[in-house]
């Protein structure tokens, strides 16, 4: 890091872009910084892409083997104040790391509460409210190591190692991976065993699979992802169907799995992006087992991560949003960030710092990069990538609905009944939901209240113009359904 100039950067977020697209996972950031923007950026662009690269292919090979990764090389220059933009976990775990190299940090966050997408606040009624569910996959070492760090690793619950979707008519369909063996035997052990989907089906899928670069990750894995790399700019239902897997397959099993991954369709995901979680599950036992919140996330997630920045010496600074990125250029003609235009209502300031950070959603990003960057590709870039719409409904009931065999559990409200886990469905609008009084119940079950079903609709766009009332009676009638 250089002390005599501001550098940006940019936090990759889960946005997603027509077969270009991120996975969801971790909140790592993108350090896009030489200290100046200019063609020396150009040229450190491809450092940052081979940056980039090395992390994935870390995750296959190189991946601690406990849940931790080791703690990154300490800082030994000078103490640097920063400021952050956006209060989500990329912005939060950037605050967390510098604040233990010894920095000074300021958070600036546009909304009244922290956390960004995966923040929740407590409505009028005392009722949690999250932005979105989530699920945390055994393949996130990065979160867990700042959960540790932060005091809040149990926070988390472990859920069954098996994959539920729940069909139209209740019918439930497993892809299992409980098995005595661990990585890959589980995961085909699960392929071939999973009854969501028909024996054709399955044995075409298999072959698909047995073609992919998946088989190559057991033995190669750098290899491997290398080759997985270079199907970025093909959609993962053109892939899997060019070799030999069929569209039952797709709309039974991949399509709520990738909506639930990155909220598009495999028309529309990528290749790689599918393939990179596939090798991940079969060369990593624990990968794809699945961690719930004890509670809501302001409580289990984001709360703890606060404490320790704030106890830290860090400072959050709520509605302050950045209105600007302010440069200068030099008489080389480099360009470098001389200040942020912060608002909030109608109070203004400008804020210095020796280095920014901006964590920004990928909407906030796009506003926020001054017209001149977008000479530079990387910034350019930036503006490729497409926003998904999404919809989370949560909805409390008098019942337990995912309890779908015993009529009699279903209707007490004495204790929980139904499905502890994330559910994927292929008949409804909402591809994955979970009934939170049961999966999160700390904050979410209420002696004398049955299910809080959280249902996330993708695509949102159909439900964004409709009211409260009729985008329930939709979730409500597609949920009796399933
Ligand atoms: C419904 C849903 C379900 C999800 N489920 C999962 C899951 O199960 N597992 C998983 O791994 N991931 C999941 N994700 C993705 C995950 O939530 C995100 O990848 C992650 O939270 C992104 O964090 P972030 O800090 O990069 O961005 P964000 O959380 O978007 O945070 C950005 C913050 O920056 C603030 N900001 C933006 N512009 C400005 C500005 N100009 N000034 C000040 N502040 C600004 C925003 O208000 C926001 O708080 C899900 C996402 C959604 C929406």
């Amino acid at each position: 890091m250089a002390t005599s100039s501001a550098y940006l950067s940019c936090p990759a977020t889960s946005a997603t872009g027509k077969k270009h697209v991120f996975p969801n996972g971790s909140p790592g950031f993108l350090v896009f910084g030489g200290t100046r923007l200019s063609n020396r950026l150009v040229t450190r662009k491809s450092v940052i892409r081979a940056d980039l690269d090395s992390m994935v292919s870390d995750m296959s090979t190189n991946a601690p083997k406990g849940l931790f990764p080791p703690e990154p090389e300490h800082y030994r220059g000078p103490k640097l104040k920063v400021a952050i933009i956006g209060a989500g976990l990329a912005g939060m775990s950037t605050a967390v790391e510098l604040l233990d190299q010894g920095h000074e940090v300021d958070i600036y966050e546009s909304r009244t509460f922290i956390g960004g997408k995966v923040g929740s606040f407590v409505d009028r009624r005392g009722n949690h409210i999250e932005m979105g569910l989530h699920v945390f996959f055994g393949c996130y070492n990065n979160l867990f190591r700042l959960l540790k760090k932060v005091g809040a690793e149990k926070n988390l619950l472990v859920k069954e190692h098996t994959h539920t979707f729940v069909n139209k008519g209740g019918e439930i369909g497993e892809l299992d991976f409980r098995f005595p063996v661990g990585a890959p035997l589980h995961g085909i052990n699960a392929f071939l065993s999973t009854n969501q989907l028909k024996i054709y089906d399955k044995a075409r899928n298999a072959v698909a699979l047995a073609l992919s670069p998946v088989v190559r990750a057991l033995v190669d894995p750098d290899g491997a992802l290398q080759q997985i790399r270079d199907l970025d700019n093909v959609s993962f239902s053109e892939w899997f169907l060019s070799k030999g897997g069929t569209r039952a397959s797709i709309q039974r099993m991949w399509d709520p799995v990738a909506y639930a991954l990155g909220f598009i369709d495999c028309d529309n995901m990528s290749a790689r992006c599918m393939l990179t979680i596939f090798a991940l599950f079969a060369t990593k036992t624990e990968a794809s087992l699945l961690r719930m919140l004890k509670g809501s996330p302001d409580v289990y997630l984001s709360g703890p991560i606060k404490k320790y920045i704030m106890d830290k010496g860090g400072r959050f600074h709520l509605r302050w949003g950045c209105r600007e990125v302010l440069y200068e250029t030099s008489s080389d003609g480099s360009m470098y960030v001389s200040g942020l235009a912060m608002s909030k209502a109608t109070q203004k300031k400008i804020v210095k710092a020796d280095a920014y950070v901006a964590a920004c959603d990928v909407p906030g990003i796009k506003r926020l990069v001054p017209q001149k960057w977008r000479e530079l590709e990387f910034f350019d870039n930036i503006y490729k990538l497409v926003g998904v719409p999404v919809v989370t409904v949560q909805l409390r009931y008098n019942g337990w609905v995912t309890e779908l065999q015993d009529l009699e559990r279903s209707r007490q409200l004495k204790r929980a009944a139904g499905l502890d886990n994330l559910l994927y469905t292929p008949d409804a609008d909402f591809s994955c939901f979970a009934d939170l009084a049961l999966a999160s119940p700390d904050d979410y079950y209420i002696e004398g209240q049955g299910s809080l079903l959280q249902c996330v609709l993708t695509p949102g766009d159909p439900y964004m113009p409709l009211s409260n009332d009729e985008i329930i009676k939709r979730v409500t009638k597609q949920g009796l359904n399933t």
